[in-house]
Parts: C-alpha cells; structure tokens; sequence
C-alpha cells in the first residue's frame, strides 16, 4: 500500500516530537510523551494500527508510570509497535513505531514492571530521605517546602538535644524543591522498592 504524504499544517512533526522526547530522563517517560504528543498532534486517525495502538499504548504506559504495570503491559507495547510498524499507512506511524520499539529490549521496562525506576525519575518508584549525618538543622528545606512534609525544628546555638529533620512520606509530592536548596546535599532520591538504609 502506498504511503500517505504527512500533512502540510502547522503541527509539530515526529522528528520534534522525538527530539522533545529524549530530552526525558526516564526510556518509559520518553515513550509516553511521544505518544501523547503523537496523538494530539500528527496522529490523523486515518488508518487504524496506528489510531487504536497510540491511543492503547498510551494507557499502557500509563500503567507502567504509576506502578501497576505487567508482564502484558511490555508485551502489548511490543505487538501495538510491531503491528503499527507493518500496517501504518504512513511513515509518522511507522516512526512511532520505531521510537516505542528502541528501548524495549534493555530491560528497563522490565525494571518499571518490578517496581524501579533505574534513572530514578518515575514518581511512582522513588522518595526522598534526609540524610541524618549530613544534616545541619539549617531548616533551608522546610522553608523550600510548601506541602508541609518537612519535619524539623532549626538549630539554635545555645540549646542542644535536637533531631535531625525528617520528611514525612505521606505529605511529600516529590516536587524536588527542598533537594535542590540543601546546602549540605543532605536530601537524597532512593527506590522506595530497594528499602536503602539512608546513610552517608
Ligand atoms: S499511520 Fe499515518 S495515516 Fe495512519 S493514522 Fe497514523 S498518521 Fe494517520
Ligand atoms: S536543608 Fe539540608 S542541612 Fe538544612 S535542615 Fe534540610 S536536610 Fe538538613
Ligand atoms: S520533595 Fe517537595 S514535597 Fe517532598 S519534602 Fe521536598 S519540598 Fe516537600
């Protein structure tokens, strides 16, 4: 079958899209905003492999983000690839199919699927730890902090006894604020999967 000439309108490309998605840390991350870039953009609906499998593996990676995905989750993502890669009219599903197939053998999808994000970029797999040894109470990150995950009282210089600060799991949303004003690097990024003891 003859291949459809891409559109001649104002929407991004693949070669963007696919440029925009390597700047992302994660191979899964990656995936997902191509895709979703793919189907509100150049994505025209005309030929089904590529519409029913954008929109499929869109849902898939969802999955594999946010901690619930499966051994059928990669193998779905595999056949959508496979099948979008053979049957798209046009060389933009063929493309996609190409940027989805890339990092499907390293084993990093795999990795999702145990609970571990290896570039430790996927909110549903890290959490932030303080440092206790590192820690100087300087209270920066409770500050910084404005969903009141921070646990701490500052150090002042004629009272003794205090505690290192503490983030409490619960309230933290992963927004990366306190990490980033710690002027000791006393915050830290762990798997939550691994348990790692927190430590200097
Ligand atoms: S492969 Fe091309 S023609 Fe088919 S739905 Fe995708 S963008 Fe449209
Ligand atoms: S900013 Fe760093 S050193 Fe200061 S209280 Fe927070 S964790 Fe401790
Ligand atoms: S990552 Fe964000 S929400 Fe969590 S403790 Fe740090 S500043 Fe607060």
């Amino acid at each position: 079958m003859a291949e459809l000439k891409e559109d001649k309108t104002n929407e991004p490309k693949v070669d963007d899209i696919k440029a925009a998605a390597e700047e992302k840390g994660c191979p899964v991350q990656k995936a997902k905003y191509y895709i979703v870039e793919f189907l509100s953009g150049p994505m025209c609906g005309r030929c089904l492999p590529c519409s029913l499998g954008s929109y499929e593996a869109n849902l898939r990676l969802d999955n594999l983000l946010e901690g619930r995905g499966s051994e059928a989750d990669v193998a779905a993502l595999r056949r959508i690839a496979s099948e979008m890669l053979v049957g798209s009219l046009c060389k933009k599903g063929k493309d996609t199919a190409k940027f989805m197939l890339e990092w499907m053998d390293t084993g990093v999808y795999q990795e999702h699927i145990e609970g571990r994000c290896p570039d430790r970029k996927c909110l549903a797999y890290i959490e932030y730890r303080i440092i206790p040894e590192k820690c100087t109470l300087c209270g920066l990150c409770k500050d910084a902090c404005k969903h009141g995950a921070v646990l701490g009282e500052k150090r002042k210089a004629y009272l003794g006894g205090y505690r290192p600060f503490e983030i409490r799991q619960k309230k933290c949303v992963k927004c990366d604020e306190c990490r980033k004003v710690c002027p000791e690097e006393a915050i830290v990024i762990l798997d939550i999967k691994k348990k790692e003891p927190v430590g200097v």
